[in-house]
């Protein structure tokens, strides 16, 4: 009997952190509240199309390394899907489904012509060379190459994967086209079509929605307290915009620990010292923990590492009046509720790191035009867009009384509803 107690309440708890459960519940609770039938959430609850492949890679040291990797393309009525490829030991084929429903939303919520997708490969990028990584990049666009394209599936950078692997994938691409075609990936370099701002576009994007909530808090950002969970692209970029901003960042960490200093830490320095995979507490003698960082006094708290960090554990010991996610799902749903219960503006990842997504749009539009754009272009552009998007998301929260979590999903899912009911699909 205890053995079974024990064994049921280890599956609700793996329940409470499945990452593509949750997603699923609060998928259905939008549908439900906009009055869609049960037909729409069958086709929405996973993705139209899920591929795995197998990669063979010749090593350094001769021998050759299969790897496992995914790309899923969640739904794509509105237009072609778009998402990330993450490399990662921990993808697991649960992960990149999800991650491709937060993709479709994001794209929902500020209104971009495009499905989500996504795509992850089982590998620790840490442990490979360059050489290894070139032929574990290549490979992977072999091995997708019938379901993706321009016109089909996007794919872009994602944890682990920078301008350079997307440049080797659009290079691979291209062989097999038999021509160069730079609007199959975005994230890539400046001189290979890449766009002015991509780089730090999460981070602006998450910056425009922190100025936001703040107005609706009535918080100043100058002089603000921030504290950040991860010093990769997202919270190093994120770093810097808030402290030229005049904030005070007074916590940041990596997965190695966390640094505070309740007069703000000295960002240039840390961002000088990081390495390339975001690590720079490494450095420091009197670290805290992730669980202390986030638990720190502070006026705005921004996620921006991992999945299922604030949850109902933790989340009646966050003393940020504002919660603002980076990542994709570091919050619980159980987390949600006691965060907007205790009325902590909290910015879901669908609309706060929907900054990424649209600049890789616009990095598309760039390619398919053949035009460029300068970065103030890009800039005003992104602005419109993320304040737009934070608007409709606030103001659904606000009229229908729900939180930003469940209004952002109302937003985002809709656009998709009705282009599966125009096509006379359900
Ligand atoms: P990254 O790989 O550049 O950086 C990740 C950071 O998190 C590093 O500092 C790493 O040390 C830290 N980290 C890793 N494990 C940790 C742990 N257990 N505890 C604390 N810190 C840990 O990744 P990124 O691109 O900055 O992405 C971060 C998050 O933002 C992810 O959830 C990603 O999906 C999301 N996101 C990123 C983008 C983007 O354009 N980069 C867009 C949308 C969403």
């Amino acid at each position: 009997m205890v053995a079974d107690k024990a064994a049921d309440s280890g599956n609700e708890n793996n329940d409470k952190l499945d990452v593509l459960k949750s997603t699923q519940t609060v998928v259905s609770n939008a549908l439900d509240k906009l009055g869609y039938p049960k037909e729409v959430f069958d086709l929405l609850k996973e993705p139209v199309r899920m591929m795995t492949v197998r990669i063979p890679v010749r090593m350094d040291d001769g021998s050759i390394k299969i790897f496992t990797g995914y790309r899923a393309q969640h739904n794509d009525a509105v237009g072609p899907t778009k998402g990330g490829v993450r490399f990662h030991p921990n993808v697991t084929e649960k992960e990149v489904k999800a991650l491709s429903i937060w993709m479709s939303l994001k794209a929902g919520i500020v209104d971009l012509p495009y499905g989500g997708g996504k795509g992850g490969i089982l590998c620790d990028p840490r442990e490979m060379s360059f050489r290894e990584l070139e032929g574990l990049s290549r490979g992977y666009v072999r091995a997708i190459s019938q379901i993706v394209g321009p016109n089909k599936d996007i794919p872009a950078p994602d944890v682990f994967t920078n301008s350079q692997i997307m440049a080797w994938m659009m290079d691979e691409y291209s062989r097999i086209d038999e021509f160069n075609n730079p609007g199959f990936i975005t994230g890539k370099p400046l001189v290979l079509g890449g766009s002015h701002g991509r780089e730090s576009a999460t981070a602006k994007g998450v910056t425009i929605c922190i100025d936001e909530a703040a107005k609706k808090k009535g918080i100043n950002i100058e002089g603000a307290r921030v504290v950040i969970q991860g010093f990769g692209n997202a919270g190093s970029f994120l770093a810097k915009f808030m402290y030229d901003a005049g904030a005070k960042v007074i916590g940041i960490s990596d997965a190695q620990g966390a640094l505070h200093d309740p007069e703000g830490l000295d960002v240039e320095y840390l961002l000088d010292r990081r390495d390339s995979f975001g690590t720079v507490t490494n450095l420091f003698k009197n670290t805290i923990t992730n669980e202390e960082l986030l638990e720190l006094d502070c006026d705005i708290l921004v996620p921006a590492a991992i999945e299922n960090q604030i949850t109902e554990d933790n989340a009646h010991n966050i003393k940020a009046s504002i919660v603002v996610e980076a990542a994709n799902g570091p919050t619980t749903m159980e987390g949600t509720r006691i965060l907007s219960e205790r009325d902590i503006l909290l910015v879901p990842d669908v609309l706060a790191s929907a900054g990424g997504v649209t600049v890789s749009y616009f990095e598309w539009v760039q390619n398919n035009q053949g035009y460029y754009w300068s970065e103030e272009e890009v800039e005003e552009k992104l602005h419109k867009v993320m304040v737009k998007g934070f608007n409709t998301v606030y103001n659904t929260a606000d009229t229908r009384r729900i939180d930003m979590r469940l209004a952002a999903y109302m937003v985002g899912v809709r656009k998709m509803a009705e282009a599966a009911r125009f096509r006379g699909w359900i």
